[in-house]
């Protein structure tokens, strides 16, 4: 009821990105099972959105996976040998030429939705699982949904706040008092910064300036708003603004996984779905989920429809529409 017509063409194009991600990660889990890890000497980041849950006749939220179902997922890794660490041990590691264990993982979540701490929050306490939560700062606190939400039903009366609101101030630190969770910086504004490295940079300090007087901390580790590098919203001069704005690390959304030879500024992170079973995460932890789509494109000559891509439109427009409000955002 609530769906236009950009929306209804947007739904068609995820809902193909997304029957190629399921594929290939139905195809790449009994190799994982079967297996075992593929690329020795690497670990895996997934990376959240929204944990919310759904509300009969209302457009499922975007970018989702359930509550119940992020619970089975992680506690389905948990089960078959998967060790979660904090981002920052597995960057100390790194830095220090430290191995990393082959089953470690990190979890982390973009934007700051407030359902990470009504939904999420309780399930990594329950199960003892570190995550780091990257804030687009400008928009703690905010009443609004973000502006970049591609949710149809974001703001709407009728499904539960939690489901879009950004998280608050006071939540984020009692997250923090907890232990389990990290903050890093998603931006202060989340806008589009291709081609943009020193704006960049100075919105970077501005969200590092926010973390630094809402919740002490002195730096933060950084993950890239769309972050796809073959659209330019990730790469080498972006993370150099990053680095320059003493960010301790710049993640991207390519589904890679993390090698000792790969520098933290261009760390992967793979999308966990709502599909998403334990057997289909451990296939993208594995590096099975990334081979199968290799071996997608190589068969169709092309690149398969990503689902940050579509995002990244869709987000595009939407930051068009409503920059100039999000403008007058203050910390
Ligand atoms: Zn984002």
């Amino acid at each position: 009821m609530i769906a236009s017509t950009r929306q209804t063409s947007l739904s068609g194009k995820r809902s193909r990105g997304r029957w190629k991600q399921r594929l290939a990660a139905r195809l790449a889990a009994p190799l994982s099972a079967c297996f075992g890890p593929r690329v020795a000497n690497a670990f895996g980041i997934l990376m959240y959105h929204r944990v919310a849950l759904e509300t009969p006749g209302v457009p499922r939220p975007t970018w989702n996976v359930t509550p119940e179902r992020f619970r089975q997922q992680l506690a389905g890794l948990l089960a078959r040998g998967y060790e979660p660490w904090p981002l920052r041990r597995a960057l100390e590691h790194h830095r220090k030429s430290l191995p990393i264990a082959r089953k470690a993982f990190v979890v982390t979540f973009d934007d700051g939705y407030e359902n990470v701490f009504t939904h999420a929050w309780p399930v990594l306490q329950a199960l003892s699982v570190p995550a780091t939560v990257f804030v687009s700062t400008a928009y703690l606190d905010d009443e609004r949904p973000f502006p970049f939400d591609d949710w149809s039903a974001a703001g709407s009366r009728f499904v539960p706040r939690s489901a879009w609101r950004p998280l608050s101030t006071a939540q984020c630190r009692q997250m923090l008092e907890g232990g389990l969770i990290e903050l890093g910086t998603h931006t202060h504004t989340h806008r589009d910064f291709r081609g943009r490295p020193e704006e960049l940079a100075a919105d970077l300090r501005t969200s590092l300036m926010v973390l630094k007087s809402r919740f002490g901390l002195n730096d933060a580790t950084f993950a890239f708003p769309y972050g796809t590098r073959d659209l330019g919203y990730s790469g080498p001069v972006l993370s150099a603004a990053a680095g320059r704005a003493g960010c301790l690390c710049s993640l991207t959304t390519e589904d890679e996984l993390v090698t000792p030879n790969i520098d933290p500024f261009d760390w992967g992170r793979f999308t966990a779905e709502d599909s998403d079973t334990p057997w289909t995460l451990a296939a993208k932890l594995d590096g099975w989920f990334s081979a199968a789509r290799r071996m997608w494109r190589a068969a169709t000559g092309r690149r398969s429809t990503s689902l940050p891509l579509v995002r990244v439109r869709a987000e595009t427009r939407d930051f068009a529409t409503n920059s100039s409000k999000r403008d007058a955002c203050s910390t």
